[in-house]
């Protein structure tokens, strides 16, 4: 039986593991952790729970696939809720509006807001539908970085226009052709963010982004998000894959240029196909222990995404005037991106999100309470002083949601958990703790994220939020899906 090693039960990891075992492969995955799901993972406080990392689901049928794949239908497994006000927004003069899944609704409380506004998002969202059919598709579910996939004409051409697309333009560009409210712009420029990056830098074609989320919805899961990875886990061990647990891979062995096998606790398991689903730079410099490959030191010259910090605030209150997902716009959106990415601190006002799970599933909360998952995009861990850093954002935090609720907010936290960008790299290895591998702030950012075979080392390959088509969920399973695709066809004879 053909035979392959995963390293990381991770989205990613799990992905490719019922994909490949769902192609007659004998599937061994090693996770360091005790739990499958990596950044997907959930914890409980007091009576409170938490999905650690993920909150909102798009692409729904990225999860109907995998499980599909996995000879399972997605609706026995998951109860997906399709939420009809996808986000509550806080705007930075301290206005509100509902972004409802129902578009004329939606374009009928922008027009409330600032005249002609609900016919720029009609021209705004065809605009993000020609980004999306022309390039965006084929750009997450094929391995863009095959010879073979170039080669097929209609493929280039459709890639090369789709880079093409407004190509000197950024996001905060074309949302700013389509809308004139500024506080318009700085919702549609948020979308950047999906992925860790800079709405001022990532290019015009990141407009698939509000597409997906406007065209396809947003979700919440009845369980919770972490019902996702324990399902696949359930899935996979169905199909064969066979897990195991609070095993660290110590190195991935190669000889001649050829993968060998594995190193755990220093014996070695022979394996002619390993994929790892760990940070592409960690696997370079930890497991393959080669810092110096080319490949590894054009990583590291790339712009990391950002990070995040985290509050997972029990409260004993619950508040009406909120939805499952929320934000609270910073008055000066430009300085948070400057200050994350120029000069990797943060700014002194961050914009906030607010995801209530207990919204959804009361039973994630005490009765009369709510579990709020509060989190700020923060710059790249670069050993900053993180206990300062965090003080000062706690604070910033509780001002501004006080301001806008009119409550002080802070008498209502009666319990708390807190993530941040070194714990984030200390518990998965992704390089400075980055959410999504690499930002997409340069036009060929999409081209550079790290192929998902490796041309040098034959049996190597990679999936996950480091490696092509990118970070994120949906991103990360299709990842997973490209790589399994990729062994059978390389590997397989
Ligand atoms: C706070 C936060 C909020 C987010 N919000 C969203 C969101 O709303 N929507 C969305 O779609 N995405 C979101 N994301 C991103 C999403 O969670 C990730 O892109 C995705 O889960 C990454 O999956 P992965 O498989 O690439 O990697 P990971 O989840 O990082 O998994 C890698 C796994 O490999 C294991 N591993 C590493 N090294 C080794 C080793 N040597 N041996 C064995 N095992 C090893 C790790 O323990 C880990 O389990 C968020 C992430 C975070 C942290």
């Amino acid at each position: 039986m053909k035979k392959a090693a995963i390293v990381g039960a991770g989205l990613g990891g799990l992905s490719a593991s019922i994909n490949l075992a769902s192609k007659g492969w004998d599937v061994d995955v090693y996770e360091v952790q005790s739990f499958p799901g990596g950044k997907a993972a959930e914890e409980y406080l007091d009576g409170f729970r938490f999905d650690i990392g993920p909150s909102l689901v798009t692409m729904p049928w990225v999860f109907k696939d995998v499980f599909e794949t996995a000879g399972k239908d997605v609706d026995q497994e998951l109860t997906i809720i399709k939420l009809k006000e996808i986000c509550t927004y806080y705007l930075s003069d301290g206005t509100y509006l509902k972004a409802w899944s129902d578009l004329e609704k939606f374009g009928t409380e922008l027009e409330k807001l600032s005249e002609g506004s609900h016919r720029s998002l009609q021209k705004y969202l065809k605009e993000a539908e020609k980004a999306y059919k022309l390039g965006g598709e084929l750009f997450l579910t094929k391995p863009i970085h095959e010879v073979r996939t170039l080669l097929k004409l209609s493929t280039l051409s459709k890639l090369i226009r789709f880079a093409g697309i407004h190509p000197i333009s950024t996001l905060n560009k074309i949302n700013s052709k389509f809308f004139e409210d500024p506080r318009l712009v700085q919702l549609f420029n948020r979308y950047a963010t999906y992925n860790g990056s800079d709405p001022f830098q990532t290019p015009a074609t990141m407009l698939i982004i509000p597409f997906i989320e406007y065209n396809g919805g947003g979700y919440g899961i009845k369980e919770g998000i972490y019902e996702i990875p324990k399902k696949l886990y359930k899935a996979a061990v169905d199909l064969g894959v066979n897990f195991f647990f609070e095993e660290k891979v110590k190195k991935i062995n190669i000889e001649n240029k050829k993968i060998t096998g594995i190193t755990i606790k220093s014996k070695f398991r022979d394996y002619e196909v390993v994929i790892s689903d760990a940070d592409v730079l960690y696997t370079y410099e930890e497991l393959l222990e080669l810092p110096r490959a080319k490949k590894a030191k054009r990583y590291r010259k790339l712009e990391p995404s950002s990070s995040g910090i985290v509050f997972y605030w029990g409260i004993d209150q619950t508040f009406e005037q909120l939805s499952v997902n929320n934000i609270f716009f910073s008055s000066d959106y430009p300085a948070e991106f400057r200050a994350m990415f120029e000069n990797r601190t943060m700014p002194q006002e961050p914009t906030v999100y607010v995801n209530i799970t207990s919204k959804l599933t009361p039973s994630d909360a005490p009765d009369g309470c709510e579990n709020w998952f509060v989190l700020i995009n923060a710059p790249a861990n670069d050993n900053q002083d993180w206990d300062n850093i965090v003080s000062n954002a706690r604070e910033a935090v509780i001002n501004l949601i006080s301001k806008r609720l009119g409550v002080n907010i802070v008498d209502h936290i009666v319990t708390e958990g807190i993530l941040t960008p070194p714990e984030i790299e200390r518990r998965t290895s992704s390089t400075h703790g980055s959410l999504y591998g690499i930002s997409s702030n340069t036009a060929k950012a999409a081209f550079f994220r790290h192929r998902n075979r490796s041309k040098d080392i034959k049996g190597l390959y990679f999936c996950g939020g480091s490696s092509h088509p990118g970070g994120g969920m949906p991103l990360v399973i299709l990842s997973g899906k490209i790589c399994a695709q990729l062994v059978d066809k390389y590997s397989g004879e």
